[in-house]
């Protein structure tokens, strides 16, 4: 769906931020990249959502006309001053459509927030900012999902239940994506494949073959998901002795 091929790029310095980076996703993946902070995590998901022109190779898309791209970013960044329905339609109304309300109260529904479509941000606490900030990144029928760093500022309980979510919806509703996080276990979770990112590059590549026909605490607990954990922990060891 997504093929990055040979990328570079800086931000005007002398080094560039990402080099030579080959980075595919297929339909229906969700590869989870990981890395030391500064290493240009943040930068490939502006390259991905064309916010950024690389300085040399190409982002490619299956799809004629371009994909769909819709953003969970850390901060849920709503509207204080709209209700949550109304923050959940903006991007549908950016897109020039009309709002099916009916949709709308729908992906409340599927998020657990039916019943807060009137509620205003200040009155929620941060897992249900977050899950208005999911809502509103699938208002629109995106086919790909860029998240940076989504759950970086919850708590693990709530992180697990919103990784699960993210994962039910995912299923049903058949989205590809990016998913930046500083957590191997998040990743080793979360992601069909892990890639490892040391200086703007990927160094490895880590398949987590969980059985997804497990409950998640068994999943969890699984020795494939402790196997994908040490092995990205091992690239990224790997890569802190070259730094060194
Ligand atoms: P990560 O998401 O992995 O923490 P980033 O992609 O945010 O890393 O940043 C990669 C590098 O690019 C860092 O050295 C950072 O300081 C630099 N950088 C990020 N944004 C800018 C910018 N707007 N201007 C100049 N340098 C930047």
């Amino acid at each position: 769906m997504l093929n990055m091929q040979g990328i570079g790029f800086s931000y005007g310095g002398d080094t560039g931020v990402i080099q030579d980076l080959n980075l595919n996703v297929q339909q229906g993946e969700l590869v989870a990249i990981v890395g030391p902070s500064g290493c240009g995590k943040s930068t490939i998901l502006r390259l991905v959502a064309g916010l950024l022109k690389p300085t040399s190779g190409e982002v490619f898309w299956d799809q004629s006309g371009g994909p769909q791209i819709g953003f969970v970013f850390q901060d849920a960044a709503l509207m204080p001053w709209k209700t949550v329905l109304e923050n959940v339609a903006l991007p549908v109304k950016l897109s020039r459509q009309r709002p099916d309300m009916c949709h709308l109260m729908a992906y409340l529904e599927q998020v657990g927030l039916g019943g807060f479509e009137a509620r205003y941000p200040g009155t929620l606490s941060g897992g249900q900012k977050m899950r208005v900030s999911i809502a509103r990144a699938l208002s629109a029928n995106p086919n790909f999902l860029l998240l940076d760093e989504p759950f970086g500022a919850l708590d693990e309980i709530l992180r697990f239940k919103l990784n699960d979510l993210l994962l039910d919806l995912k299923t049903s509703q058949g989205w590809s994506g990016l998913f930046v996080t500083h957590s191997l276990y998040e990743a080793a979770y979360m992601a069909d494949r892990v890639l490892v990112l040391q200086n703007g590059t990927v160094v490895g590549m880590v398949i987590p073959e969980l059985n997804r026909s497990l409950r998640p605490s068994e999943q969890r607990t699984s020795k494939e998901f402790l196997a994908a954990v040490a092995q990205i922990g091992a690239l990224l060891e790997e890569g802190e002795s070259h730094d060194a």
